[in-house]
């Protein structure tokens, strides 16, 4: 199948950070403030034409109708789980699909976004590492994202987390100018404590983070000595763990939160032992680094050759962290009957001819449903 997605002669404005979209605008003979009602438009209203924008002088809108267009990537399935958690497989060409997924709670929404097609870190227990790597997503593509779940959810999106497909800060140069959309007031507003990017320890990029666009940190640890770290997420081969736990406590010092979330992904014989919760304990002492711990169920696939922990195991092993002070939570798992738990991520859709039998039955059960906010 080939998708079209829009005009290649013409600018997509969903690529601009805010600065980016005033300099263009100017570019064009227009005012600055011209760029912020067209923000607004963008991002606020989350518009995808030009014609709704009835506040913009007629022959502003028409050069905007001539040299620009508003395009996210094709959706190709969209599924609700029966907890109410929301999945998108989105088209990203050359037949690559990404995945973002939305997370309902009582209190608020949270948006799992996705930075690459693919990722180049291949961690053993993910399944995105065992798809390899096929491109970096442009900031269109990133933003585009939370411009799709806003138009098309009953309730705007408050929390937004990368951790979908790939690995943020091998892409930093198409990820920071989208966070600085999802903290712009004339765009969506989110606090820098309700944007988190989650990484495998790219250290040299976290300074840079802190640099350019200091929003909440999570770091997927998984292992606390520097031999499992380098069998489970290779990247640590480059920067072991005693970089990686300097480079938290830097960013400790401008990060919004005053704790960095490890990532941990309980798996059953590897990383799971209660002298393992107790190495991490004196891992993050010795480095001082002051931290909250996210326990997650892992979710198995095949290629993977490994086990998810038993329930039993996971809670013990939090009942040791808890008992030395560390704040420790459980991840729930969501959406497990359309495979958007963390993990599964659009693997079933390398060959867009075939779905896999539990999505084929779960699309049976429940019919792809399109909602529309009825906004411009
Ligand atoms: N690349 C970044 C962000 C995307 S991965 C990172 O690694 O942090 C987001 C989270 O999903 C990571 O903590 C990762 O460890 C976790 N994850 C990956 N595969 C998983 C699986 N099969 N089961 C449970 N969690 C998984
Ligand atoms: Fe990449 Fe993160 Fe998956 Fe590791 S866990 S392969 S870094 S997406």
């Amino acid at each position: 199948m080939q998708t079209v997605v829009g005009d290649p002669a013409k600018t997509n404005l969903l690529s601009f950070e805010p600065a980016a979209l005033t300099d263009w605008v100017a570019g064009i003979g227009q005012k600055p403030f011209r760029a912020k009602q067209l923000l607004k438009w963008l991002h606020q209203r989350t518009a995808t034409d030009f014609s709704v924008m009835t506040d913009l002088a007629k022959d502003f809108r028409a050069e905007l109708e001539s040299l620009a267009c508003i395009q996210t990537l094709p959706i190709l399935k969209d599924h609700l789980s029966a907890d109410g958690t929301r999945k998108w497989l989105l088209d990203a060409g050359q037949n690559n699909a990404i995945e973002t997924v939305f997370i309902p709670e009582d209190d608020r929404g949270t948006l799992c976004v996705s930075s690459q097609a693919g990722c180049t870190v291949a961690c053993r227990f993910c399944s995105t590492g065992h798809q390899g790597f096929a491109r970096n997503l442009t900031t269109d593509e990133i933003i585009g994202q939370l411009h799709m779940a806003n138009r098309l959810l009953d309730t705007p999106v408050t929390n937004v987390v990368m951790m979908g497909m790939g690995e943020p800060l091998l892409n930093f140069d198409a990820v920071v100018p989208a966070l600085r959309l999802m903290l712009d007031d004339n765009a969506y507003g989110l606090s820098r404590r309700r944007v988190t990017v989650s990484t495998s320890g790219v250290v040299p990029m976290m300074d840079r983070l802190a640099q350019a666009c200091p929003v909440a940190l999570a770091v997927s640890l998984h292992a606390p000595t520097d031999a499992l770290r380098d069998d489970l997420v290779p990247i640590n081969k480059k920067y072991p763990l005693a970089e990686l736990m300097a480079a938290c406590r830097r960013y400790l010092q401008v990060a919004p939160r005053d704790f960095i979330t490890f990532e941990y992904v309980m798996l059953d014989g590897v990383n799971d032992q209660p002298e393992q919760a107790w190495a991490l304990i004196d891992l993050v002492r010795s480095y001082d680094v002051y931290c909250k711990f996210n326990l997650i169920p892992f979710n198995p696939f095949p290629q993977s050759g490994l086990k998810a922990s038993p329930r039993s195991t996971i809670r013990q092993f939090a009942t040791i962290l808890s008992d030395a002070g560390i704040v420790t939570t459980i991840r729930k798992t969501r959406g497990d009957d359309i495979d958007a738990a963390c993990g599964q991520l659009a693997g079933e859709i390398k060959d867009k001819t075939q779905i896999s039998g539990r999505m084929a039955a779960q699309r049976q059960e429940q019919p792809v449903r399109f909602q529309s906010r009825g906004r411009p």
